[in-house]
Parts: structure tokens; C-alpha cells; sequence
């Protein structure tokens, strides 16, 4: 059976609807899905990098703003400090007054001296170690809490290194401005190492007794003491700062080592504080982040490590991003870092509401695809129908073109075979046939009689009674013997007024016979024109083998004899 046959176009056009509609949705559909991944992959790039960039940014904001703040502490706490001095001074100063205006009247000089010194002895600031000294203008010691062998010594005479020039300096000072500050270099108490380090003092002239009352603090006492005091504050205020803690240490060696930093701050391990920590210490990943922070801080001052960390809520580690910036003047470390659970989530989150759009797409799609396939079931069973149409139409043109070229064929055919003049057959007709019926003749044993008639006079009848008439006179006679001759009889127009008679079956006797019925049924019959006619007739039998040419001279001999016997009779042969 044809695929492509008519009752298959239907069947076809849906089955091609169908597959169309279904490889279109399904490879739009796939397109569409690997698209909305696509995009989802590059949103949750672009949405991690961003949130490592504004972190990074945010984080060395967040430092930074901690290390500016703890600059500026550093300061204030400094100059804190310094004026402390000043203030501790002046109260010793008042003290004094207040003992020596109370006990002038009373006690001795002496007297009075050794009490003040000894409500002046016992003061004690700064963790203990700030006390106020006495020196009297010439030099000598009175008081000296940190080392109380020193007093009744005379720091001109004595060989302590550069007292006598630090003296002086105190003297001038009182004695220019009464009290102020003092920078200078001293030694440590009890330290016989003989190094001396920067001091600061604030010295004051108790005129009454003439002596320098004053109290100093070493510049590396009050820098540690500042930095006690600023990590006890920030312990204090980075209290509740979870989860993106802060954390500080401080850097005992920057080339790294077992112990090369003591943890300072961290609110998330309060196990650490106050602890050395090391530098291979290796994260959950199996990071060694400690050296990577160490390394940037040693490189730029700075660095930003990507490492697993213990959680501030205790569910176990988390990735977090950290910033470590150095403070060089304190050679600390100051850090803050953010978890990255908040990425997790924006990641899970924009990740779910994508699934949740991508199964809805798939639904659209699904939905398209089954109203795609309805609409072609629909459009192919119209367009099958509309084929079906077409395809009848055509058939029914193309049975309606062949009735009308068979019949047009036949009309042609007949047309071909008929003479205009007369509707019975014409000369070419006849020999067509005339050798078909010798060519059976000639295997079978009946005979053929050929006829031959032609009418006699004839020339006079277009003559008298006009060429139209002569015409009538044809059509008559031809009707009447065909209507006198059997179905088998092959009757032609031989040309002019002349006709032939094939006549099979029949020998020469009964063709005469018959030829001599027709003659007088020719003369019996009366004519539209008014008169009789008559005709002479040759009439012959085959005789194989002969030509049908002989046949044929021979038929018109016996004509030509009939007319010349005297016309209107039949002559056989
Ligand atoms: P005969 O008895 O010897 O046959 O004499 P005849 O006059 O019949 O024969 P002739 O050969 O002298 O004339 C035949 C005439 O037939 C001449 C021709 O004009 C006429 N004729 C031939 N065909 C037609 C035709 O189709 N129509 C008409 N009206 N006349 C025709
Ligand atoms: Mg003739
Ligand atoms: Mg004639």
C-alpha cells in the first residue's frame, strides 16, 4: 500500500502535527530549563562574588573603623595618663600644704617633713606601679617608694647615671614655671642592668620646704598599660558581637613559630584568650590559614583568608571569609571575619524559588504541549478533511476529463470515419475494414460479397434541381439503405454519388440477389425532391487469394458494365 496514499494524508498530517508540536516544545522547553540553569549558575556566581566583595569591603571597613578607634583610645589614653600624673602631683601637693599649714605652729620642720613624707609615701596609682617621689633643691632624696635605699641620697653626688643632670633640669623647671612636665631617661628600679628607659614626670615646687615633689611613669608602662586598658574596653564592647566577631592578637613573632601570637580578643574562643596560639594549626579543609593570614600581614600589613572556623551558635564549622589587618604600633593583629551561612541561605533560597519557577515552566510547558497536540488533532483533522475535499474534487475533475476526452476521442473517432454529408461511413472507414474482412477471408471459408452502386443520372439532378437538392438526394438514399442492410453489413459513401456494401457471409448469388432487393427498393422509394431514382450496381465475391485492388477493378468493371447495359440494374461478376 502507498504510504503517501489518500486515505494515509489524514493519518500523516497528524502524526507530522503531533511530532512538530512535540519536538518543538520539548527542544524549547529544554532550551528554556538549560537557559533558567544557566542563568541560575551565573546569579549564584555573581551572587557569591558580589557577597565576597561587599564582605571584603565591608569587613575592611569594619576593621579599619576598630583600628582608627583604637589609635585614637591609644592617644587619649596616653595623654590620660600623662595628665593623671599631674593630678596625682597636684593632690600630693595639696596634702603637703594642708599637713605644713596645720602642723607649721605645732611641730618642727623636721616634724612636719617627716609627716607629710609619710602620708605622701603610701600613694599608689597606675596598677600599683605610679608613686610619687620628693627631692629637695639640692639634691637630695627624701622620698623614693620604689627603692627606699635610695633615700637620703643625693642624686648630685651619687654616681647614678645622669641623676645629675636630670636633677638640674628638675630644678630649672620648678624654678621657671614652678610645676610641669618632664621628659627624660631613667633607670628602671632595682634594675642593675644599667638601661635606662624613656620616662615621663610631672614635678612640682613645694616652696614652703623648698622641695620637688613629683611623680613619673616609664613610656613602656604606660604604652602596656594603655593596652590592658584598651583590651579589657574592647573585650567589654565587642561583648554581644556575634556571629561576625572581631579578633585580636597580638604578634609575639611575625615569621610564625609555635607560639607566635597570644590571642587577645575572641569572643567565639574564650578558651584562647590570653593564650599563645600557633601557626599550624589546620582548619576543618585542612587549611593552614594562620600562616596565609601571616604571610599578607608580612607582604602588604594586610590579608583576607577563606577558611573553616568554628560556628558562634556551636553547630559545628563554617566557611567564613576573614580580614586581618596589622597595627604595627602595638604589633597587634585586628581581625574580623563573616561566616558564609548567609550566602548559604540567599544560595538555597534563590535556588529553591528557581526550582519552584523552573516546575511551574515545566507544567507550562506541559500544558502547552498537550494544548499544542489538541490544536493540531484539531488543525489536522481539518486539514484532512480539506485534503480529503481537494482530493475528491481532483478525482471527480479528472473521471469528468477522462468521460469528456473518451467521448471526445469517440466523437473524433466516429467524425474520422463518417462522412460529413451523408452520417454513414466514409472511404478510409470502409478500407479499413474491407481489410480486415478480406484478412479473415482469407483463413475462413466464408466468403465477402462486395457491393457497388452508384446513381445513375445523377449530374442531371444537381443540374435541374440545384446542388442542395443533388445533397438531399444523397442523405435520402444513404438512410434508406442503411435502414434495408444488416448490423454485419459495412455500408460507406464510396465518393461522389457512388456507395459500397461489404457484405460478409454471403456468396455471389446472394449478394446479387440482394443487391437486386436494394435496387428496387431504391426505385420504389420516392425522394423529397419529387422523383424517383435509380441506381447501378457492380456487384463481386472475393476469391482468394486475389489483391483487394482486384476485388475492387473487378466490382467496378461489373458496375461500369451494369451502367453501360443500360444503367438502373445489377451486374455481377
Ligand atoms: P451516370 O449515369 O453515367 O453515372 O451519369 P451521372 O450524371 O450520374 O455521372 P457523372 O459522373 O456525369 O456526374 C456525377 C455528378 O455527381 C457530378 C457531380 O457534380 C455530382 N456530384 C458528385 N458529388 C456530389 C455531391 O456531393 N453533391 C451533389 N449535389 N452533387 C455531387
Ligand atoms: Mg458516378
Ligand atoms: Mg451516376
Amino acid at each position: 500500500m502507498n504510504m503517501f496514499s489518500e486515505q494515509n494524508v489524514a493519518r500523516i498530517s497528524f502524526l507530522c502535527a503531533v511530532i512538530l508540536v512535540a519536538i518543538l516544545t520539548v527542544s524549547s522547553g529544554l532550551l528554556f530549563i538549560a537557559n533558567k540553569f544557566d542563568t541560575l549558575n551565573k546569579d549564584l556566581l555573581t551572587l557569591e562574588q558580589d557577597f565576597i566583595a561587599n564582605e571584603k569591603k565591608q569587613l575592611r571597613v569594619d576593621v579599619s573603623s576598630l583600628q582608627a578607634n583604637i589609635a585614637s583610645r591609644n592617644k587619649t589614653m596616653q595623654s590620660v595618663l600623662e595628665n593623671n600624673l599631674q593630678v596625682r602631683v597636684q593632690e600630693a601637693l595639696k596634702t603637703a600644704e594642708n599637713i605644713h599649714s596645720t602642723m607649721k605652729s605645732r611641730l618642727t620642720v623636721e616634724m612636719i617633713e617627716d609627716v607629710i613624707k609619710e602620708a605622701i609615701r603610701p600613694i599608689r596609682f597606675n596598677d600599683k606601679q605610679g608613686y610619687c617621689f620628693i627631692l629637695r633643691m639640692d639634691g637630695e632624696v627624701i622620698l623614693y617608694p620604689a627603692d627606699t635605699n635610695l633615700e637620703g641620697a643625693n642624686f648630685f653626688s651619687s654616681n647614678i647615671y645622669l641623676a645629675p643632670e636630670v636633677m638640674t633640669e628638675m630644678i630649672e623647671l620648678v624654678k621657671a614655671q614652678s610645676q610641669g612636665f618632664l621628659h627624660y631617661n631613667w633607670f628602671k628600679p632595682h634594675d642593675l642592668s644599667g638601661q635606662f628607659v624613656e620616662k615621663i614626670s610631672y614635678v612640682a615646687l613645694f616652696e614652703p620646704l623648698g622641695w620637688i615633689i613629683g611623680t613619673g611613669e616609664y613610656f613602656d608602662n604606660l604604652d602596656s598599660l594603655t593596652r590592658k586598658t584598651v583590651t579589657n574596653e574592647l573585650k567589654e564592647s565587642l561583648q554581644g558581637d556575634i556571629p561576625d566577631y572581631f579578633f585580636i592578637y597580638e604578634l609575639n613573632n611575625m615569621e610564625g613559630g609555635k607560639d607566635f601570637a597570644t590571642m587577645l580578643i575572641n569572643n567565639n574562643r574564650p578558651d584562647l584568650v590570653g593564650q599563645p596560639i600557633s601557626d599550624d594549626y589546620v582548619d576543618a579543609k585542612g587549611k593552614q590559614f594562620r600562616k596565609e593570614f601571616l604571610k599578607g600581614i608580612r607582604d602588604n600589613g594586610e590579608a583576607y583568608v577563606v577558611y573553616w572556623y568554628k560556628k558562634t551558635d556551636g553547630s559545628g564549622d563554617g566557611r567564613k571569609l576573614s580580614y586581618f589587618k596589622f597595627y604595627p604600633e602595638w604589633n597587634w593583629v585586628i581581625a574580623k571575619g563573616v561566616y558564609f551561612d548567609r550566602l548559604d541561605e540567599a544560595i538555597a533560597t534563590k535556588k529553591e524559588a528557581l526550582s519552584a519557577k523552573v516546575t511551574e515552566d515545566i507544567k507550562l510547558l506541559v500544558l502547552i504541549f498537550f494544548g499544542g497536540v489538541a490544536l493540531a488533532l484539531f488543525a489536522a483533522f481539518f486539514l484532512s478533511k480539506w485534503l480529503q475535499r481537494i482530493f475528491n474534487n481532483y478525482r471527480h475533475a479528472q473521471e469528468e476529463y477522462a468521460k469528456q476526452l473518451e467521448t471526445l476521442n469517440n466523437a473524433l473517432e466516429k467524425q474520422s470515419q463518417t462522412d460529413a454529408l451523408t452520417r454513414i461511413n466514409n472511404r478510409g472507414y470502409f478500407n479499413e475494414q474491407l481489410d480486415k474482412e478480406i484478412a479473415s477471408a482469407g483463413r475462413y471459408p466464408n466468403p465477402v460479397s462486395l457491393i457497388l452502386f452508384d446513381i445513375d443520372n445523377f449530374k442531371l439532378i444537381n443540374d435541374t434541381l440545384g446542388h442542395l437538392a443533388g445533397d438531399s438526394v444523397l442523405r435520402e438514399l444513404a438512410a434508406l439503405i442503411r435502414d434495408n442492410i444488416r448490423q454485419t453489413d459495412i455500408f460507406a459513401r464510396w465518393g461522389g454519388e457512388e456507395f459500397v456494401i461489404l457484405v460478409p457471409n454471403i456468396n455471389i448469388e446472394q449478394a446479387a440477389k440482394f443487391s437486386e432487393k436494394l435496387r428496387k427498393t431504391i426505385v420504389n422509394n420516392t425522394f423529397s425532391i419529387g422523383r424517383n431514382i435509380t441506381c447501378s450496381f457492380g456487384v463481386s465475391t472475393y476469391r482468394p487469394p486475389e489483391k483487394i485492388e482486384d476485388l475492387l477493378q473487378r466490382t467496378d468493371e461489373a458496375l461500369y458494365r451494369a451502367k453501360d447495359a443500360g444503367k438502373n440494374r445489377c451486374m455481377a461478376c
